[in-house]
């Protein structure tokens, strides 16, 4: 990283400090909360602080040392009130930075496709499939807070983001159904595409079916005609009470 004019900072794991003389968690708390102890790496330069919090915590650095330490309020169970606690400022850094990539860990985690696969390139692909996820909906509510809107449950955006991906540019499939006799059967209520399809302008064409559906748009009209992606019936009516359903559907 350093090659690359990269600096960092971020958290250690305890087993890869190399021997690096610092004080044990134990030490540690013998001194109290907010005692902590640096030590330097001066070929790399790089500096390693070990602090004690509630717990005992081990941070990196390639610029960043103990220096200005501040103080964060902490409440104290044995003391039962807040207590001022000495912070270094690698830690205060790393806090304020490490907000985004935490969550975005942690989401991650939370939704994780539960797949096995022996297949071990399918675990990185469905990881950056499930990165690109979370992402986006962090995006996405971003911009529902700026319109003032309610976003959609992370289930709910996933499920959408997949039923758009089905179809979404994608030209319909199958012929239409008026080659097939028509059959009776339960009326079953064609769910309303996600927005993103209804409106993307691409292969939504008239079928002219067997059965005659309630037309989702306006509220008196029937019609033999179906959209061939969306699957929901739609009305064109000519004549005294001209009236296209079709078109008005399709159109933000
Ligand atoms: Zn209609
Ligand atoms: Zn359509």
């Amino acid at each position: 990283m350093k090659k690359r004019a990269l600096h960092y900072t971020g958290t250690i794991n305890a087993n890869r400090l190399n021997n690096a003389p610092l004080p044990s968690e134990k030490e540690l708390k013998k001194e109290g909360r907010g005692h902590m102890s640096s030590v330097y790496e001066t070929t790399n330069n790089l500096s390693l602080v070990r602090w004690l919090d509630n717990k005992c915590v081990t941070l990196i650095s390639s610029y960043l040392g103990t220096e200005p330490v501040d103080n964060v309020k902490r409440y104290d169970k044995s003391l039962k009130k807040h207590i001022e606690v000495a912070r270094p400022a690698i830690v205060k850094e790393y806090n304020a930075k490490m907000g985004g990539v935490d969550l975005l860990d942690m989401m991650s985690t939370l939704y994780k496709r539960l797949m096995k696969s022996r297949r071990w390139y399918m675990y990185i692909f469905f990881h950056m499939l499930t990165v690109s996820l979370v992402n986006s909906w962090f995006l996405y509510k971003r911009s529902c807070k700026s319109l003032g809107t309610k976003p959609m449950t992370m289930e709910i955006f996933q499920s959408q983001v997949a039923e758009c991906l089905k179809k979404a540019g994608k030209p319909a499939r199958g012929r239409p159904s008026s080659a097939s006799p028509p059959v009776r059967k339960k009326t079953v209520v064609v769910p309303l595409p996600v927005q993103d399809v209804r409106y993307d302008k691409i292969d939504h064409l008239p079928d002219v079916v067997g059965t005659r559906g309630r037309c989702r748009l306006c509220p008196k009209g029937y019609s033999q005609i179906r959209c061939s992606k969306c699957g929901v019936y739609l009305c064109i009516v000519t004549g005294k009470e001209t009236r296209n359903c079709f078109t008005a559907f399709h159109k933000l």
